[in-house]
């Protein structure tokens, strides 16, 4: 049979890329745990409404992004394109709806079907976080300012720069919602197929185009600035001040309205210029309706996904976990004793690794050539005086220990 490949867009997690992955997730865990958040795990696949009805019908995702497909038992379920309408959706069926807020942390796999390219694949992986019962615009600030300090703590603090913009609330977008359509029936030769047929549809995903042709009339299009009704712009300007408090600096985006239809009041990106055309590489925003959506009652919220590749990218090195101590047993006598040494060491918390493939000498000098630290051989003279030689590879120093106190020389070298 010839070799199979991985299906195009999807690709392994092994050695540095793998290390890299669970380096931001083992971040974004930590830092979300100190913002108070908990992590739920929702299935891969949800039956296709949970998406369908609320990611927007004319979204990207929607339209031509999604794996969806009819069970065995005549079910439409979906590969998940995204984590938040699934989060949602759990919020409502565990029936937490009147503990809030939830804060919640996720991350794992989505599906969307793009054309792959550096950055962009069909199977990628998401960390996320949703503040459901979202209140105040102190709750946006500090969501943001969470999502900040995951990319500081990845080294990635000058690599990108935070972009904010306000959708308001529904009655101001109507009126911003006209005025663009308007604008842009003005200028209807002028825009993309793909735009033209948006413009009746949805008009502000217009805004979102990455066509040159559309770039350009965007230029001069209605500002949302000027479309605020008070509340709106109460809320704005009380999320700008309270980003002030949490330190966190930005810039003004007036076209972020990101890709999804759920969105009001605030929207977000962190940017940066290092990824060539992918250059989001965590966005979010402000979302009202979606849990009513699932069947819940109006429930505010907030939250933000992180694109696991594309932070793996950026990030300089994960950290590199050091080589098991190598457990060597001279021979088949000293091999009950050998597991005895292993196992000590790993119940004190220690990788070990016990080696018999091939002789002696070849054993050791590929514990060498690996990098291990150190060396425990189990010999024979030793042994019967209840000990094992622990060589220092490093200092090339070597030691007889008492089997007993092993764990202990281990814990004090640390
Ligand atoms: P883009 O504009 O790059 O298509 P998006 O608006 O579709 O992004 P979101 O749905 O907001 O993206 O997802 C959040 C993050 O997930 C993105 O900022 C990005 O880092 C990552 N992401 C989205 N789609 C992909 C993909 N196909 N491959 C890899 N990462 C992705
Ligand atoms: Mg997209």
């Amino acid at each position: 049979m010839s070799q199979l490949q991985p299906v195009r867009g999807t690709h392994d997690l092994i050695g540095d890329t793998a290390r890299r992955h669970a380096h931001v997730v083992d971040t974004a865990r930590e830092i979300t745990r100190r913002y108070g958040y908990e992590e739920w795990s929702t299935p891969i696949f949800e039956d296709t409404r949970v998406f369908s009805r609320t990611l927007g019908d004319t979204s990207d995702v929607v339209t031509k992004e999604m794996y969806t497909f009819e069970d065995r038992g005549g079910d439409s379920l979906t590969l998940r394109p995204e984590g938040t309408a699934a989060i949602c959706r759990a919020f409502v069926t565990n029936g937490l709806t009147q503990a809030l807020p939830q804060r919640v942390f996720y991350n794992g796999p989505m599906f969307r079907y793009e054309r792959p390219q550096k950055g962009r694949f069909r199977q990628f992986h998401q960390i996320g976080a949703e503040l459901l019962g979202a209140t105040d615009p102190l709750m946006d600030a500090e969501t943001i300012a969470m999502a900040h300090a995951i990319l500081k703590a990845l080294g990635l603090g000058d690599a990108v720069t935070l972009e904010i913009n306000t959708l308001g609330d529904l009655d101001s977008r109507q009126a911003w919602r006209e005025a663009l359509v308007a604008y842009f029936k003005a200028h209807e030769s002028a825009l993309s197929d793909e735009s033209r047929a948006r413009l009746e549809a949805n008009p502000l995903r217009i805004l979102d185009s990455k066509s040159p042709q559309d770039r350009a009339l965007l230029e001069n299009a209605p500002k949302f600035g000027a479309y605020l009704n008070e509340a709106s712009r109460v809320f704005w300007d009380d999320l700008r001040r309270k980003l002030d408090l949490f330190g966190v600096g930005f810039v003004e985006n007036p076209h972020i309205v990101r890709g999804l239809d759920y969105y009001s009041h605030t929207a977000f990106e962190f940017v940066t210029d290092r990824l060539g055309a992918q250059g989001t590489v965590l966005a979010g925003g402000r979302y009202e309706g979606l849990v009513a959506q699932m069947g819940g009652p109006a429930t505010p919220a907030i939250g933000w996904a992180g694109g696991i590749e594309r932070l793996a990218l950026l990030i300089d090195a994960a950290p590199v976990q050091p080589r098991p101590v190598a457990v060597l047993p001279t021979s088949e006598a000293t091999l009950a004793a050998a597991i005895t040494a292993a196992q000590t060491l790993r119940n004190a918390g220690f990788a070990a690794e016990i080696e018999t493939r091939s002789s002696l000498k070849k054993r050791m000098e590929r514990v060498v050539k690996s990098g291990a630290a150190h060396m425990v051989l189990v010999g024979e003279d030793e042994l019967a005086r209840g000990a094992v030689t622990v060589r220092d590879l490093g200092k090339r120093e070597q030691t007889e220990i008492a089997l007993d106190a092993l764990a202990d020389h281990f814990l004090k070298a640390q």
